[in-house]
């Protein structure tokens, strides 16, 4: 692995950096890091890079995956490493990372899901958003969670893009999918799937609802799908809900053309089923005005919707990383700029970073992490007086040997290249791999 010589300015030799995560925001950390003449070390437990951009963005916004080309481009400098298949407090702890390097940067994003908090959550069917998403991007820890399809209708809890999301992939045509990057098991369990409805349920009205109008346009555009909204249409004339009282309005008997149901004002108080789901009981709410935000205030009519699958797509949350410091209500490591904090407003953990969604939370598009990466990189670049004495990151390699098997970028590089020229022999961008072992056996062979 080559490794450059430059010698940061500040520092007077070489500045090491260890980043956990690999996903948009470590990337764009990794960019700006090498830029100003760190060698950085990219730790990441899944077997392949890349994070949300591969197991997030929906198989079909190839264009939004292209942002793969700016993260291999920086893995691809010399002074990056990857040690791929290496997890944070199972492989390595924070301790040995603070003793090998000047400073350590967490991105690992927010990899949980928010709860609904409803009876009937655990049923079978009931999933949340983030793990059907997994599912279908093929993340190896989901392939084999897939959903039961037989059911016409499908209900899912939330009106931001993922839940649009998850409302095209569910209802798009088998062939079109095909013709993307989606996990091959997913896609047969999809092509034998029965659903022709998705209701997409908000609690409150066309004015709040968090996707961006583009998305739903797509959606509405697709062959063999049309968009209708149903529930309650603000009177108050706003872009959005103009936007929204374009479409037509919903009639309860299924028709030829697959469809999502844009339902507002209404929340979930219980999924109702026997081990599985058969329909959700939502609450009719009123639209209160307070100084914040418009609130939801259930009026006590409850109607049950039948449906055979309820995915939450609530929003992402952050799961805590072992020895790092994380504040449970946000799901975020506690911190000011990218400094993480002991706890909120506490003192300094010195030299630990944060950047992305375990900073801020699940919010904004793969590029506002640009900026979120660039923000904390400066302070780190600004501490550089404050890094201790030189420590050998070479060490690395011994402590790490006999704990895991380490990809390298090196075998990434092989991997996206059997991966490509699959994809290629089928006309799809890739096909996956699904599992490390996979991995393993393919550069095994190769080699
Ligand atoms: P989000 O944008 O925060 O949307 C969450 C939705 O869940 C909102 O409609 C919210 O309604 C609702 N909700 C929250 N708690 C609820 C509850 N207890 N009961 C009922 N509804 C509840 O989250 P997201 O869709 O997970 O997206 C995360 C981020 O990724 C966003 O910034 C999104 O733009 C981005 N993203 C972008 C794309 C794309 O550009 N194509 C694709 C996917 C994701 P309230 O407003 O009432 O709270």
């Amino acid at each position: 692995m080559g490794r450059t010589q430059e010698k940061h300015v500040d520092l007077g030799r070489n500045w090491h950096v260890a980043i956990v995560g690999s996903g948009p925001a470590g990337m764009y950390a990794t960019e700006a890091l090498v830029k100003r003449g760190a060698q950085v070390d990219v730790f990441e437990h899944q077997f392949a890079p890349f994070g949300l951009v591969r197991y997030g963005v929906a198989p079909d916004h190839q264009k939004i995956k292209k942002t793969q080309v700016v993260f291999q481009r920086a893995l691809n400098h010399e002074a990056v490493r990857l040690f791929a298949g290496v997890e944070l407090g199972r492989h390595i702890s924070l301790g040995e990372l603070q003793e090998l390097y000047d400073q350590v940067l967490i991105t690992v994003g927010s990899a949980g899901a928010r709860s609904l908090n409803i009876p009937g959550e655990g049923l079978e069917n009931s999933v949340s958003a983030t793990d059907l998403v997994n599912w279908y991007n093929g993340h190896p820890d989901f392939v084999g969670s897939a959903p039961k399809l037989d059911h016409e209708r499908a209900v899912v809890v939330g009106m931001g893009n993922v839940a649009i999301d998850v409302a095209r992939i569910l209802l798009r045509d088998a062939k079109e999918l095909a013709k993307t990057d989606i996990a091959q098991p997913a896609l047969d369990v999809l092509r034998r799937g029965n659903t022709k409805e998705v209701i997409l349920l908000a609690r409150r009205g066309p004015n709040q609802a968090a996707f961006s109008d583009k998305e739903v346009r797509e959606l509405d555009a697709l062959d063999g799908i049309e968009v209708v909204v149903d529930g309650y249409v603000s009177k108050r004339k706003t872009t959005k809900s103009d936007f929204i009282a374009g479409y037509p309005r919903y009639q309860p008997r299924m028709q030829s053309k697959r469809r999502v149901v844009l339902r507002f004002c209404e929340s979930p108080v219980e999924i109702v089923g026997d081990s599985s789901v058969k329909g959700l009981k939502t609450e009719r709410n009123d639209l209160v005005e307070s100084a914040a935000r418009m609130r939801a205030v259930g009026t006590g009519k409850i109607t049950t919707v039948p449906c055979g699958l309820v995915v939450r797509a609530i929003g992402y949350h952050g799961v805590p990383v072992p020895d790092v410091p994380y504040h449970p209500d946000t799901g975020t490591v506690p911190n000011e700029a990218g400094r993480v904090l002991v706890y909120p407003d506490g003192p300094r953990v010195p030299a630990l970073y944060v950047a992305g969604w375990a900073k801020r939370g699940p919010t904004g598009l793969i590029g506002t992490n640009k900026s979120c990466a660039n923000e904390t990189v400066a302070l780190m670049e600004e501490d550089l007086d404050q890094v201790g004495p030189y420590r050998d990151p070479e060490a690395i390699i011994t402590l790490l040997s006999g704990r895991t098997r380490v990809f390298s970028k090196h075998d990434w590089a092989r991997l996206n290249e059997w991966e490509l020229k699959r994809g290629a022999e089928c006309d799809t961008p890739r096909i996956k791999v699904l599992s490390a072992e996979q991995a393993a056996t393919i550069l095994d062979q190769e080699s």
